[in-house]
């Protein structure tokens, strides 16, 4: 037997059990079985006296012999009971259920160990249902100790797979292969860094002894979980830096020179200038460009996209620009053709929506080359837009695209061209470098000048009608105002019926203002119409989904409601805000709630009440919901799943994990040397299940 072998063949599992574990977990060897990680551990290392037991403890275990078992009662009330001694003194244990089998089990005259959670009666101490095993060696090395406690569904509980069980079994597990169990780090890792051997922290963290091998055992198994994925991103796109030359950039131009110096409507900031730099920079290495550019909502993005794409043009390259929806490329479209409108610059828009006719004109003068700048929606992936010769691609919000579908624009011309990917949902450090991992990344940190910071309240229900008098002289003043619902995706109805519960309401309340609604169920064509009503001024309060969310820009509109703040996540709201404090008015959000909120609601709400720093509160976000959780990202980007380490906590790690990889990969980037076999090897383990993005263009 060894790691490899099926869990079927474990002794005592069984064929059902075992079908169990592989259609519930997807545990199939004995390797799978080790690496189910506990969740949580419980202190089970030491004896309690009967004398110290106290009800302020949770858990306790003592250790003695019984007396007076004894089963009293009929039917229903039936009921057993044995007092258990030791040297200070004597507790009753309980059972209400199963009682024939405890009975069977219990005998006087045998030392037990007895673990459960003591309560007070009378002033004497009962332990209901208490876990019970005679005291003996190999009983005490399986159970006592840090205790693992592991996560089962309820089908395995039916079928006793409970954490008890699963710890049995990983135990018989351990007994057999223990001293097979093959390392996966290389020995100079494992000196270097002073880890644990792989044998002996899988015994830990199922087994730990003491509170610092389990500690140790954590580290090891998480380093290695975290340098194995930055080993295969930071692999991954050193290939692709081989395989593929990106287009050299050589010069800065006529289009970039003439609108830098003559159309430019405002001076740049210094974190634009820098991006700027950095990206220049990179065009020019002859390395393909796959960079993440990061920056709060407002914080001036689209110039810098802008502005790169012209250096493609310089170059006698094409660019183009990909946005998630419609309403967004098009707005991209009439910002770039308001900039772009001296200058002598070709630029079309393509969305699902575009008729076959102007499509049909649009590829042709792709293919020919006099199309210059094409921006639009996912239509620009299609396989009949073909372009002369692409060179360089920005991607809008990130998060709303795969990675399979960046892959696909790296297909459309010989080389992949370069890509620019905007998100305005700021991605903590060590997020961005295992999702993104493979993309460098250029932060904007600084607003453009003269923006005032939005002023966020947080405000319950019942203040709604005093809310009114506040935004009716917003109003006045001539301002507009967003009133957000949150999207109930399960229920559509529900959905629809808050938001015309809202508008209804305002309509009653805000007699004299117009009020535009706009919700996912309706055409794009109706809701376009109704954005434009509201952008243009017609209308003065916007009642939506959450369909605004993203990019929408109207300067004029100085308030943002937010109803039911407690449906969304943080990064969300704060996406969410940023569609005000456009222009130069003061704006303000108000967060509505009930008032019965969780501690963990409060703690969101007054974080954006104190912050308008989107890295902060994407920090903030990672710290509270875990990495799984956030908006904006999924871990879909990573190259295999995260068992044990966690982005939020182990920072550090993961810093290491990266520097590690980094360094190996500088001497050996196919990882050929013979010391590296392991790694090699690990690697293609990890990730045969996995898709290999790089190749695939
Ligand atoms: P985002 O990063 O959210 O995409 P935008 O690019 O839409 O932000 O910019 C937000 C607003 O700020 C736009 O109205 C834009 O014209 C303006 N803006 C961008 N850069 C500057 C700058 N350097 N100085 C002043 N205003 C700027
Ligand atoms: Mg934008």
């Amino acid at each position: 037997m060894d790691v490899t072998t099926d869990i079927q063949f474990l002794p005592g599992m069984g064929p059902k059990r075992a079908d169990l574990l592989k259609t519930e977990l997807a545990i199939h060897t004995i390797e799978d079985l080790l690496a189910y990680y506990p969740y949580k551990y419980i202190d089970r290392s030491r004896f309690y006296f009967v004398q110290e037991i106290n009800p302020d403890l949770a858990h306790i275990q003592v250790k003695g012999k019984l007396r007076n078992i004894k089963k009293t009662g009929q039917g229903r009330n039936q009921r057993l009971s044995a007092m258990l001694y030791d040297s200070t003194g004597q507790v009753e244990l309980i059972w209400f259920q199963g009682i024939r089998f405890v009975k069977d089990k219990l005998k006087v005259n045998v030392d037990y160990v007895v673990f459960g959670r003591p309560s007070v009666y009378k002033n004497f101490y009962t332990i209901a249902h208490p876990e019970i095993i005679p005291a003996n060696p190999q009983n005490e090395q399986k159970q006592l100790g840090w205790q693992a406690h592991y996560n089962t569904s309820e089908k395995m509980k039916k079928h006793f797979l409970n954490a008890a069980a699963i710890r049995t079994i990983i135990y018989e597990a351990l007994k057999l292969v223990q001293q097979n169990i093959p390392e996966t780090l290389p020995d100079y890792l494992l000196q270097q860094y002073h880890l644990m051997p792989l044998r002996e922290a899988l015994v830990q963290i199922h087994f730990p002894k003491n509170a610092d091998l389990l500690k140790r055992a954590q580290h090891r198994l998480k380093f290695e979980e975290l340098f194995y994925i930055q080993l295969s991103i930071l692999r991954q796109s050193k290939y692709r830096e081989l395989k593929f030359k990106g287009f050299v950039f050589p010069k800065i131009g006529n289009f970039f020179n003439t609108f830098f110096k003559e159309h430019l409507p405002f001076s740049l900031t210094g974190a634009q200038k820098r991006v700027l730099k950095e990206i220049r920079q990179h065009v020019g290495s002859g390395k393909q460009m796959n960079r993440l550019l990061q920056g709060d909502v407002g914080s001036g993005k689209t110039l810098v996209a802008l502005l790169s794409m012209l250096m493609a043009l310089d170059n006698g390259y094409q660019a183009c620009l990909m946005a998630p929806t419609e309403i967004l490329a098009t707005q991209h479209f009439e910002t770039f053709r308001e900039l772009l409108q001296k200058m002598d610059v070709q630029i079309a828009l393509l969305t699902g929506s575009t008729k076959k006719a102007e499509r049909e004109i649009i590829h042709e003068a792709l293919r020919s080359g006099n199309l210059q700048i094409l921006i639009g929606t996912h239509a620009l992936i299609e396989d009949v837009v073909v372009f002369k010769n692409l060179g360089f691609v920005v991607i809008d919000e990130q998060h709303r695209f795969g990675v399979a579908q960046r892959a696909k624009l790296w297909g459309k011309n010989t080389q992949p061209p370069h890509v620019l990917v905007m998100t305005a949902t700021p991605i903590p450090r060590t997020l961005a470098m295992t999702v993104y991992g493979d993309l460098e990344v250029s932060v904007i940190d600084e607003m453009p000048p003269g923006r005032k910071a939005i002023q966020t309240y947080h405000y319950f229900d019942s203040k709604r009608i005093a809310m009114l008098s506040f935004l009716k002289k917003q109003v006045e003043a001539g301002r507009q105002i967003y009133i957000v619902y949150p999207l109930i995706q399960e229920s559509e109805k529900i959905d629809l019926r808050n938001l015309e519960e809202g508008y209804v309401f305002f309509k009653e309340h805000l007699p004299n203002y117009k009020i535009s609604m706009v919700h996912g169920k309706m055409k794009p064509k109706e809701k376009d119409d109704e954005m434009k009503r509201f952008s243009s001024g017609e209308t003065q309060l916007m009642v939506a989904t959450t369909v605004i969310e993203v990019g929408v820009n109207v300067p004029n509109a100085s308030v943002m409601v937010i109803e039911s703040a407690e449906r969304f996540g943080l990064s969300q709201l704060h996406q969410l805000r940023g569609r005000v404090g456009r222009g130069a008015a003061q704006s303000y959000c108000i967060l509505l709630t009930p008032v019965k909120i969780t501690t963990e609601t409060r703690k969101r709400m007054d974080i954006l009440v104190k912050s308008n720093d989107g890295f902060e509160i994407s920090e903030v976000d990672l710290q509270m919901r875990g990495p799984g959780d956030m908006d904006g990202t999924s871990q879909s980007g990573m190259p295999f799943e995260l068992k044990i380490a966690n982005l939020a906590q182990d920072q550090h790690l993961l810093t290491l994990g990266r520097k590690t990889a980094m360094e190996i990969l500088e001497t050996d980037p196919s990882l050929e040397a013979q010391i590296n076999s392991i790694l090699l090897f690990q690697l293609k383990k990890k990730t045969k299940n996995s898709i290999n993005w790089s190749v695939i263009s």
